[in-house]
């Protein structure tokens, strides 16, 4: 017997929202929006569609209690990322209890429990205080400018961010910041070592460096919820032809960051690195320039919302786990903007690779969960 959740779950999968900053041709949100907005619209919520770039619109489903109390946020985002080297990626596939496509994991099954769940308590009576708020978001994937744009109009109490977590109770995540590092050289005949300078061999100095620090970083005394800082060489390109000394190379290179590292804290350790292989060297050349980064979230301890959800899961028979994800989620954007934070969703594998499934017993467990939540909270 099909479930109504399964079959909006299925639904969403079937619609391309691959984020088309990420990956040219990627079928962006504008088709998932409108059906989302549709089916909220059925379920007699007020919906409001809040454009933030052309094209891309969050849409924002509301549903006020009958009495004053306090607002629910549930928030998850619409795009995935791409889908090379998937046979069938918008074809939902139901089997063993899993159901697979692209964005099945991450985060359509999350979504679609919540757009259940919110259905749900409209269609037994509403709600009987405060306010629930359904929020599908734009470009998580890539920039986050749909989570961006949400929190300048829409505040709440709480928020549950539905990304999987493995039905773990994330009550923070780690951060992360982008670095772009270019080493010049001079370019000159491959046969002529006096006159050319290597700015890649300089790279790799630099990739010496950063490799020590990471592993530095990572010995460091873990943080109990974000555990420890990374970082990585994500991107590097350079030089001209095979036989032309390169006088370029560029490297783009991502840390993730914890609770306690300063603003902009790789920026500074990668200047550092530079400034001592200049004063190794005096002919060493490079430059780093900040790209990006978003900080590392914490669920304010005090917070009764951790401890509810905790309760609702131990209340089904499992084992309320709480902790951390490594995972950066908009729950930092919320969490920034006065929105006190959890990150909770279903279980699954193969989120952005080839094969990807969520668990579809853990897709109807986490609306069942967030429908008592919303009554209990609100
Ligand atoms: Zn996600």
């Amino acid at each position: 017997m099909s479930d109504r959740t399964i079959d909006i779950l299925r639904d969403l999968i079937a619609i391309d929202s691959v984020n088309p900053s990420l990956a040219s041709g990627g079928g962006g949100e504008a088709e998932i929006a409108n059906a989302i907005a549709a089916t909220l619209r059925r379920g007699g919520l007020d919906v409001e569609i809040q454009e933030v770039a052309a094209g891309r619109s969050n849409v924002i489903g509301i549903l006020e209690g009958r009495q004053q109390g306090r607002s629910l946020m549930l928030c998850g985002h619409m795009d995935t990322v791409g889908v090379a080297g998937m046979d069938a990626p918008f074809d939902p596939v139901q089997k063993d209890g899993r159901i697979y496509g692209r964005g099945s994991q991450d985060m359509k099954g999350g979504l679609a429990s919540m757009i259940a769940a919110i259905l749900r308590i409209a269609e037994n009576g509403g709600l009987a205080a405060g306010r629930m708020l359904l929020a599908a978001v734009v470009d998580e994937e890539y920039a986050s400018i749909g989570a961006d744009a949400l929190v300048t109009k829409w505040k709440a109490d709480a928020a549950v961010v539905g990304e999987p977590t493995d039905m773990k109770i994330a009550v923070g995540h780690k951060g992360f910041e982008w670095v772009e590092i270019t080493t010049e050289g001079v370019a000159a005949h491959g046969s002529r070592p006096a006159d050319g300078r290597d700015a890649i061999m300089r790279m790799a100095r630099v990739l010496a460096r950063l490799e020590k620090l990471d592993h530095e970083i990572q010995s460091r005394k873990p943080h109990p919820i974000h555990g420890t800082g990374s970082l990585h060489a994500s991107l590097i390109n350079g030089g001209r032809e095979l036989s032309t000394y390169p006088d370029w190379c560029t490297l783009q290179m991502e840390r993730r960051t914890i609770a306690g590292e300063p603003n902009r804290c790789a920026f500074l350790e990668v200047e550092k690195i530079l400034d001592d292989l200049k004063s190794e060297d005096p002919e060493f050349k490079a430059s780093a320039k900040f790209l990006f980064s978003r900080p590392p979230y914490l669920t304010p301890e005090d917070h009764d919302l951790p401890q509810m959800i905790g309760a609702l899961v131990a209340g089904r028979g499992m084992k309320p786990v709480r902790g951390g994800m490594t995972f950066w989620t908009d729950a930092a954007i919320l969490g920034e903007a006065g929105i006190p934070s959890i990150v909770f969703g279903p279980r699954g594998a193969g989120l952005h690779s080839t094969l990807e499934y969520v668990f579809e017993e853990d897709v109807l467990a986490c609306r069942d969960i967030l429908i008592e939540l919303a009554t209990g909270f609100c």
